[in-house]
């Protein structure tokens, strides 16, 4: 095998390693600020994740419409899909602005039942106890 194979390998290996820009990743919410969230990514496909890969989701970032306040759409504990935007020194940057992105996991407040859904409306509504939910929910589970 010559160098120049031999480089060509690896560095298809570190590309399918790394997380890049444009990857979809399935990530917890473990911090809910006004103007951000910080999101522990638990899945980015078939990618090998370091310890503890950590994203931030501002705001504006959230959906295509106007949304003051993350906790009109996230809470703490949350599981979301979102796509990776950019890469920075210390964290990936992510969006959900996108129809199929956005939580796909979350628990009824009024029940504590861990509610899984998609939602075409924004809204799920809780199996056990009937409760409305209105987040930013992915729409569909493509
Ligand atoms: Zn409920």
């Amino acid at each position: 095998m010559s160098n120049l194979e031999l480089n060509t390998i690896l560095a298809n290996i570190r590309q399918k390693e790394k997380i890049g820009v444009g990857d979809i990743i399935i990530g917890q919410i473990v911090v809910v600020k006004d103007n951000m969230v910080v999101v522990e990514i638990v899945n980015a496909g078939n990618r090998v994740l370091s310890p503890a890969d950590m994203g931030v989701l501002f705001v504006k970032n959230i959906d295509t419409r106007f949304v003051e306040s993350t906790s009109e759409c996230f809470a703490k504990g949350d599981v979301i899909k979102a796509k990776i935007s950019e890469i920075g020194p210390y964290e990936y940057k992510m969006v959900t602005n996108y129809p199929e992105l956005g939580v796909i996991r979350t628990i009824c407040k009024q029940c504590k039942n861990a509610v899984i859904g998609y939602s075409p409306t924004g809204e799920v509504k809780c199996d056990d106890c009937g409760n409305m939910i209105r987040k930013k929910f992915a729409k569909t589970g493509d």
